[in-house]
């Protein structure tokens, strides 16, 4: 298996861990970078395993779901009263859990069928690093070897 690393970087949106006892649970924001790595077994005529001219469909996305938004877990108790209170002030983007680890778990579920389904399936999400900041970051690499997904 050949990869590649692509980089989205200083991603700014915002997010509350509300079940955390300390200040994460206050809405605050970071400067996120999503970094993805990708696979395949067989390069493209360039010689890539993805042509990043090509990735613009990820960066789109990517702005369109998290670029200035609130994000909240999907359990969060409060996040339908907060966003009512002044519905204008959000962009909205809930997902299953929005730890830096939950991120990843999430970015992985829908990245990996879009660049399979833009490469007729040559190219396959490997894993995604999330980073808040410069200090603390989470990645999601699933055991595909265990799983005996591999080839
Ligand atoms: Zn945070």
């Amino acid at each position: 298996m050949m990869t590649c690393r692509k980089v989205y970087a200083d991603i700014p949106f915002a997010h509350r861990q509300h079940q955390h006892a300390g200040h994460c649970a206050f809405i605050h924001g970071h400067n996120w970078s999503f970094a993805f790595t990708f696979g395949c077994h067989e390069r493209d005529a360039n010689g890539f395993v993805i042509d990043f001219g090509q990735c613009r469909f990820i960066r789109d996305e990517i702005e369109r779901r998290f670029d200035h938004a609130c994000v909240f877990a999907t359990d969060d108790p409060l996040a339908d009263a907060i966003v009512q209170s002044v519905p204008a002030a959000f962009k909205v983007y809930r997902v299953p859990n929005c730890s830096c680890e939950g991120l990843c778990a999430h970015l992985f579920a829908w990245v990996d069928p879009l660049v399979r389904d833009h490469t007729q399936g040559r190219v396959f999400l490997v894993g995604v690093e999330v980073s808040e900041d410069q200090r603390n970051s989470a990645a999601y690499f699933p055991d595909t070897a265990r799983a005996g997904t591999a080839s």
